[in-house]
């Protein structure tokens, strides 16, 4: 971790699972390309993704490892069996974790601004 990374998510953009089986991840294509017109419409920039491992533990998997290969992008991930939520950052081919606090709501509504 480099000190003082700060991560602020201003928006949520769901986006629907594109992976062939599953227990895998994989964000389909044209979901990330319009979150990330949509952020960047707004002077924003997609800085990460979250999932669940519903079985699993929150940490990244051999799969994201190989699905991943943006540099400096943020991973949330929330465990199943361990009820945990972590972060990690991708960088120079792998994942880092990173301190984490945070406060988090749900809603329907998606945040355009
Ligand atoms: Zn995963």
């Amino acid at each position: 971790m480099v000190c003082g990374d700060v991560f602020v998510a201003r928006a949520l953009h769901p986006a629907r699972n594109d992976a062939e089986a599953a227990d895998r991840f994989a964000i389909a294509p044209e979901d990330h390309l319009k979150a990330s017109r949509l952020a960047r419409a707004n002077g924003h920039r997609l800085i990460g993704c979250y999932h669940s491992h519903p079985k699993g533990a929150a940490e990244p998997s051999r799969h994201d490892l190989n699905g991943a290969g943006e540099e400096n992008f943020l991973w949330l991930i929330a465990g199943g069996a361990d009820c945990g939520l972590r972060a990690f950052i991708y960088r120079a081919a792998g994942f880092e974790g990173l301190p984490f606090g945070a406060d988090l709501v749900t809603s329907s509504l998606n945040e355009r601004n």
